[in-house]
């Protein structure tokens, strides 16, 4: 195992890996930039390190600040948790070049999953389904126009090297299409350093629906069930929960091994997520795989009992995965909420700044993972997320329940949250049935 663990984040995460690391005795170096000085959490780390100002550029995202930070501390391991640096393959690299383990996949693998179209090619040898459309990046409109005629309008055109929504356009004739192709080209190009597109079917209505991964370096990969994230804003998931509801069992099965195999055959080890369309006919189709530790890993956490990011960390150290795929049941129904420093009532804008009420709720079944306390102060420097909620109980309509109780009891002021709108949810009759696809959550705010 490995001697100290240096945590390249903040927030939430870093205190979830902070704990993961006591558990396995672990010591942990905490990095972290002047916005977050005075951050509670830091005082859980055995060491701390200034990297620098504000901005992500000048620290959380700074790899020789980082790296730097790592060799002063004689760390032996670097966790990314999620964003930032997590799925940076010149990090991983970064960190590999000066003997330091990066935990998460190889360079290499990373690659393989994060580019889209070589993801795509992947899949399609590990029998995980896709949707239909071009094999490859796209050379030119002509070739662009036969395809989209092939697999028929609408389609979307997306960036290989894709994330965060960039580089996507959606296309219903040729016109839009050709338009489309031009403008997701120079987005990608300047957002990515790599204008490879490529184009696919467009499904108009749709389930968000991910399996957990989890692989070694033995060549064992067991995946955990899925996820449903389909309640979403501009594409970030608000609420999500396992298992999915309305699934049909036999899919799920094939998805779950197809997913696991994907994994395995590109030689990964640590957590990736499959990310993948369902429509309406219980169809899936791959999205995208993301190389790293999700945000809702704790609601697969909470049906399978495996603690992700322990396990992420035993694998990086070369151990072998402690469970085989027949160890692992789905146990009951666990539902997050992301509690956001965000006005719902104003359009969600943000709202950082200090925290005087901090109560938290409680209960069997109820989890929380946050970082802030009362006499925090929200910085407004990053992602407005504050914490997640997490609940457990035997069936959805418990859990929901469960929920909806522990929001009631979850006091947080001055600033604003997304508490009250996802109390609303919790009642809402097509929230309560599992009727909801990617654009129920933004339907609800238009009614
Ligand atoms: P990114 O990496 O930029 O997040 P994704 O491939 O994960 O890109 O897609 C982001 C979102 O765009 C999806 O969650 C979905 O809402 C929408 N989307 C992507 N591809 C399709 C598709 N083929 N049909 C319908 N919606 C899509």
């Amino acid at each position: 195992m490995f001697k100290r663990i240096l945590i390249a984040n903040r927030g939430e995460i870093a205190l979830r890996i902070i704990r993961a690391c006591k558990e396995l005795g672990v010591e942990t170096v905490c990095v972290y930039s002047t916005a977050d000085r005075d951050a509670p959490y830091l005082r859980l780390a055995d060491h701390t390190v200034c990297i620098g100002a504000p901005p992500a550029s000048e620290s959380y995202i700074n790899m020789s600040r980082i790296i730097s930070a790592a060799e002063v501390t004689d760390s032996d391991a670097i966790h990314p948790g999620y964003g930032f640096l997590a799925e940076n393959s010149e990090f991983a690299a970064m960190c590999r070049d000066c003997q330091i383990a990066f935990v998460g996949p190889s360079p290499e693998a990373m690659g393989k999953l994060g580019d889209k179209i070589s993801c795509k090619k992947l899949a399609r040898a590990a029998k995980m389904p896709t949707f239909p459309g071009s094999e490859d990046a796209i050379e030119d409109e002509e070739e662009a126009v036969q395809v989209a005629q092939k697999i028929g309008f609408p389609v979307i055109v997306k960036a290989a090297a894709g994330g965060g929504g960039r580089g996507m356009r959606i296309a219903h004739n040729i016109a839009t299409l050709r338009t489309g192709l031009k403008s997701a080209r120079q987005e990608a190009e300047s957002a990515f350093g790599n204008g490879a597109v490529y184009i696919e079917k467009f499904l108009e209505s749709a389930r968000h629906i991910e399996v957990q991964v989890l692989a070694d370096s033995h060549g064992n990969a067991v995946h955990l069930y899925e996820r449903d994230c389909s309640t979403q804003r501009r594409h970030q998931k608000l609420i999500e929960e396992a298992p999915a509801p309305h699934v049909d069992p036999k899919k799920r099965d094939e998805v779950c091994k197809a997913a696991a195999r994907l994994v395995r055959n590109a030689e990964y080890v640590g957590a990736a997520t499959v990310e993948m369309l369902l429509d309406d006919k219980q169809n899936f189709y791959l999205l995208e795989v993301n190389t790293r530790v999700q945000v809702e890993h704790p609601v697969t956490e909470m049906i399978t009992g495996v603690d992700i990011v322990k396990t992420q960390i035993m694998v990086a150290a070369g151990e072998p995965l402690p469970f085989k795929q027949r160890n692992i049941a789905v146990n009951g129904h666990a539902i997050e909420c992301r509690i956001n420093a965000e006005d719902p009532a104003n359009n969600f804008a943000p709202s950082p700044g200090p925290i005087d009420r901090f109560d938290l709720p409680g209960g069997p079944g109820v989890r929380v993972d946050t970082h802030a306390v009362a006499g925090y102060r929200v910085p407004p420097n990053y992602d407005s997320m504050i914490g997640k909620l997490i609940v457990h109980g035997d069936t959805r309509r418990i859990a929901i329940r469960r929920m909806e109780q522990a929001l009631r009891e979850f006091h947080v002021g001055p600033i604003r949250t997304t508490i009250p709108l996802q109390i609303e949810l919790m009642r809402d009759g097509s929230f309560q049935h599992g009727g909801i696809d990617i654009h129920y959550l933004e339907r609800l705010l238009k009614g």
